[in-house]
Order: structure tokens, then C-alpha cells, then sequence
């Protein structure tokens, strides 16, 4: 089937999953979110008190495990060995497990078959770090959306108290920029501009501004 296939890349908290979500409503295409597919494996982890460091044991555990999405009423539910973990994946001790084991190699080949599958058969508004560099090199529209650290910060920092979290706004930058720093830093599918994409620093754009950038694109 021909397929359009559109990647979003770019930093934590730059809005993506936001305006992918939108994009995608719109559009009538799926959303794929491969950051909770990642964070689904980091959870697995967490779960079997294996440290972020132990790469032999990180791999195994994600080996053996079974990730899936699925969609319920347009949206995505990740399936971790059948279960849904949406509810459990969104915490800051996941975030920074996520970005520390998604340097490994083992643990990226797991899921980019599946990635791959779900763009071959769906058209989709597929968001993460190496969609356009690496996922989907050959997809029809790629964007690197990005803002400044501090307008991230304060964007999680809103989420976060509208949810009834406790946050300190310097405790989320710090956390961002490192994450930053090893996504952009590590070997195996860095986060980086992909060739042929179209920047958008979102800093000073509202959400439906870039939703209509992306959208208009497909047009
Ligand atoms: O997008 P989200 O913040 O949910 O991603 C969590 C982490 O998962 C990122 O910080 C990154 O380390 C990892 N990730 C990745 N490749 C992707 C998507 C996410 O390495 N395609």
C-alpha cells in the first residue's frame, strides 16, 4: 500500500505529541507515539529493579518483552506483555529511565521493526527522536520541532502542576537539558535535524499555528 508517512522529531517538551495529535486528527491519520513505546520498555525495567547501567540485563529484559499499540477511540494505548501501561509511563523516574536506556542498540532494533510495520501499512504522523534520520528516512514530510529550554521547562512545569504534581522549574530544566544531552549525544540514532526537514521553533507559535504549518504541508 502506498502509505503517507509524515516524522516529527525533536527535544522533550517541544509540543510534539500535542501537535502530532491534532495534526493526525485532522488529517485522519494515525498517531504513533514511539516515546511511550520506549518508555513502556524503561517501565519494564524499573519494574524488574534493573539499573539503567546494566546494558546485558537492560537488553534481556527488553528482549524478551512484548510491546504493541493499539487504538481506543483514536487513542494510542501502549500494550506492555498485553497490559495497557499508559497510566504508568508518564512519571519523571520513567522519563529519565527512558532517555538512559534508548542509547542501546539492541533496544532500538526491537522497536524499529514495529515502527516501520505500523508507517508500511497506515498513513501516519509518526513523533520521537530518529523518525526522519532513521525510522522513516523516506518519509514524504519531515519536521524538526523545537523551543527554547526554558519556554519546555515551563510547559512541563504547567502540566505537571495542572495534574497536582509537585514541580520546581529548575528541577525540569536541569532534567530536560540532560535528557537533551544524551539524546543528541549518543551513538545509535542521535537526535538530530534530518535531511530534508523543516525546522519550527515553537517558542512563539501557538499550538494551532504549528498545526496548521504541518497540515498545509500535506496539501
Ligand atoms: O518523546 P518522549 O519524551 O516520550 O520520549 C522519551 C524518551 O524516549 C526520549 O527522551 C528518548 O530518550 C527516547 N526516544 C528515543 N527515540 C524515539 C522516541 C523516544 O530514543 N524515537
Amino acid at each position: 500500500m502506498d502509505t503517507i508517512n509524515i516524522a516529527i522529531d525533536g527535544p522533550a517538551g517541544a509540543g510534539k505529541s500535542t501537535i502530532a495529535r491534532l495534526a493526525a486528527e485532522r488529517l485522519g491519520y494515525i498517531y504513533v507515539d514511539t516515546g511511550a513505546m520506549y518508555r513502556a520498555m524503561a517501565l519494564l525495567c524499573i519494574r524488574n529493579h534493573v539499573a539503567a547501567g546494566e546494558e546485558e540485563k537492560v537488553v534481556g529484559v527488553c528482549e524478551r518483552a512484548e510491546v504493541d499499540i493499539e487504538y481506543v477511540g483514536g487513542e494510542q494505548h501502549v500494550l506492555l506483555n498485553g497490559e495497557n501501561v499508559n497510566a504508568y509511563i508518564r512519571t519523571e523516574e520513567v522519563s529519565r529511565m527512558t532517555s538512559a536506556i534508548s542509547v542501546y542498540p539492541k533496544v532500538r532494533e526491537k522497536l524499529l521493526t514495529l515502527q516501520r510495520n505500523i508507517a508500511e501499512n497506515n498513513n501516519v504522523i509518526m513523533d520521537g527522536r530518529d523518525i526522519g534520520t532513521n525510522v522513516l528516512p523516506n518519509a514524504r514530510i519531515k519536521i524538526y520541532l523545537t523551543a527554547s529550554v526554558e519556554t519546555r521547562a515551563k510547559r512541563r512545569y504547567k502540566e505537571q502542576i495542572e495534574k497536582g504534581q509537585e514541580a520546581a522549574i529548575k528541577d525540569i530544566e536541569k532534567d530536560i537539558e540532560e535528557r537533551d544531552y544524551r539524546d543528541m549525544h549518543r551513538d545509535c540514532a542521535p537526535l538530530r535535524v534530518a535531511d530534508g526537514a523543516k525546522v519550527i521553533d515553537s517558542s512563539n507559535l501557538s499550538i494551532e499555528e504549528v498545526v496548521k504549518l504541518i497540515t498545509d504541508m500535506v496539501k
